[in-house]
């Protein structure tokens, strides 16, 4: 019998989790697939500060089908998986958020594309409810961009929602960075590719976590660590900066020698000199953001510090 694997991040769920454990008994018990499959769900409790971690333990006293492992602060949703990945023994492994917004109801037509060969199933959103306009707009003009500027095709209504082959869950686990953007991860491993679209629910209880501050930096990590095009784009602008004050310069030159020298262009001294020092900060910022993160990545710290497995004192196998 094959076996999956469920690996569901938990960051403050409390209110949602028993919920969530209902919705994920019909599948487990088999009752949803056309064959019996060996069933393991795995919460990773990512520094909750309420009262998850007991429920999980209540869950797992009472069902040691769902396990959880115990992260030892919030290291980010992105970290979370990677610890689930790095636990889950499964053939195939389901990765899926905690507040019922990605609904259990499609994970047997996963299934059902990876019996057929599939080794990376993912869900498409194609109703983004409750959203607001700018967001949604944002949204596209950012994986735009991105699509433009990496050489990896990273889709828009496309999250963290799907089912990856063992295949791709060793590919993954061979990725450290701490840094991490699973979304282009996804895509930079390979492996055949399936869509399932599915309609987002309602978040079950609580409320996200990502804010429009959080998400923006998950944007800036999503080009810093698939594309150097700033860089380039920088290098670019300062040419074209150069060319255009060389034109001026010959300009100003010539000027001067035909019609002399009277004191005046401060405007035009002034607009100079703060267009190109708002431009050199911003090449700055640019080189300031790729920096970092060599800074951060080569002190190789681990992407995670488990606390406890399933109550037991944890092996770290974060550093593998
Ligand atoms: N999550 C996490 N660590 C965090 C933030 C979120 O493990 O630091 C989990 C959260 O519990 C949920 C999933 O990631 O299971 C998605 O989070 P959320 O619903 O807040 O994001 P959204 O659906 O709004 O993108
Ligand atoms: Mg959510």
């Amino acid at each position: 019998m094959k076996k999956i694997s469920i690996i569901i991040p938990v960051f403050n769920e409390a209110s949602g989790l028993q919920k969530l454990r209902a919705a994920l008994c019909p599948l487990i018990d088999n009752s949803l697939t056309d064959t019996p499959y060996g069933w393991e769900v795995i919460f990773i409790n990512d520094g909750s500060r309420d009262t998850s971690l007991s429920i999980m333990q209540e869950i797992h006293a009472a069902d040691p089908r769902f396990c959880y492992i115990d992260l030892s602060r919030n290291f980010g949703k992105e970290n979370a998986m990677l610890a689930g990945l790095d636990h889950a023994c499964g053939d195939a492994v389901v990765i899926m958020d905690a507040d019922l917004q990605h609904p259990v109801r499609v994970i047997p037509q996963m299934i059902r594309q990876w019996e057929d060969g599939f080794q990376d199933v993912y869900g498409r959103r194609y109703e983004r409810a409750g959203e607001s306009f700018a967001r949604k707009t944002l949204t596209r003009l950012y994986y735009y961009i991105l699509q433009r500027s990496a050489r990896i095709d990273i889709l828009p209504d496309v999250g963290d929602f799907r089912l990856l082959d063992r295949a791709c869950v060793n590919a993954l686990r061979q990725l450290r960075e701490t840094q991490r953007y699973s979304k282009g991860l996804f895509s930079w491993i390979g492996f055949s590719k399936k869509e399932v679209p599915f309609e987002v629910d309602e978040r079950a209880a609580g409320r996200s976590s990502f804010s429009y501050a959080a998400l923006f930096n998950l944007a800036i990590e999503g080009v810093t660590s698939f594309t150097t095009a700033p860089l380039r784009i920088a290098s670019v602008v300062g040419i074209l900066t150069a060319v255009c004050a060389i034109i001026y310069l010959l300009y100003i030159l010539v000027r001067t020698m035909l019609y002399g020298d009277p004191v005046a262009g401060y405007p035009t001294i002034m607009c100079v000199m703060l267009f190109l020092g708002g431009c050199q900060l911003i090449a700055l910022g640019i080189i300031g953001e790729y920096i970092s993160r060599i800074f951060n990545e080569c002190k190789r710290r681990p992407a995670y510090i488990i606390n406890t497995v399933n109550g037991h004192a944890g092996d770290n196998h974060s550093m593998l």
